[in-house]
């Protein structure tokens, strides 16, 4: 059985206080109410990554950044590399969130790095893909997906490629509050399984979790997550209100 996940990125959202009381309330709904068999993790800015490890990993659930450098260390002004992220507890590591590849123009050449640079520090990487509209319009979607999935992974060796998490997030619909239908996540989760598999081998590509993202909310989370190849979500604006974002881990 592959592991079920459910991600909240807060993005460049709330300060210390608010940063603060959304980890304790999320601590405090999972103490009435814990979801199982899922993994919960929140990803809020890297400024509060050692808080959010001390209350997360008191609480049953866990944390990632949201970005991180792919050098080890050095004259890097403002970078966060990946050693400084393990060492604040966090166990995971957003990479190739779209919003890095528009604003922050990161290609795949680059999350590759990344990819590789997490994994020497033993954090798990989850590695964003998806489409833009025009993509999808242009019916491109399979080969714009398969192309980031290949660029970024598949210079990995089947056994460092165990840790990785795959996020889909079609751009189309992130922070529009248009969800990709059931079916549509579906077929591109189920494609993009296939071409792990045809790169690392079935057996590794059924234990690959991959996670979709985008307007997923407490609403439409259960009949997305019913689908056999979609295994959690990665969550934006509906993580950074407690009740829905345990309410969504609580959808399988
Ligand atoms: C995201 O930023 O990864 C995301 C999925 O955002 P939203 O849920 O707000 O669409």
């Amino acid at each position: 059985m592959r592991k079920k996940i459910v991600a909240g990125n807060w993005k460049m959202n709330k300060n210390f206080e608010e940063a603060e009381d959304l980890l304790f309330d999320i601590a405090d709904i999972l103490k009435e109410n814990r979801p199982e068999d899922v993994e919960i993790l929140v990803c809020p800015p890297a400024i509060y990554l050692e808080l959010a490890a001390d209350i997360a990993h008191e609480n049953g659930f866990d944390c990632g950044a949201q970005n991180m450098s792919e050098h080890e260390s050095g004259a890097y002004t403002g970078e966060i590399s990946a050693a400084m992220v393990a060492s604040t507890g966090a166990k995971y590591v957003i990479i190739g969130h779209s919003e890095r590849r528009t604003y922050f123009g990161e290609k795949d050449s680059l999350l590759a790095l990344k990819v590789t640079q997490a994994l020497k520090h033993n954090l798990t990487p989850i590695y964003c893909c998806g489409e833009v509209l025009a993509e999808r319009e242009a019916e491109k979607h399979f080969e714009v997906v398969g192309e980031q999935v290949k660029n970024a992974l598949f210079h990995l060796t089947a056994e460092e490629f165990e840790k990785v998490v795959v996020a889909y997030e079609p751009v189309w619909a992130i922070g529009t509050g248009r969800t990709a239908s059931p079916a549509q996540a579906q077929e591109m989760h189920a494609f993009i399984r296939k071409v792990l598999s045809d790169k690392f081998g079935v057996a590794q590509a059924d234990q690959t979790t991959i996670l979709y993202g985008g307007s997923c909310n407490a609403a439409n989370a259960r009949e997305l997550f019913a689908n056999p190849d979609v295994d959690g979500g990665l969550i934006g604006g509906a993580s950074l209100k407690a009740e829905d974002f345990v309410k969504i881990a609580g959808s399988f």
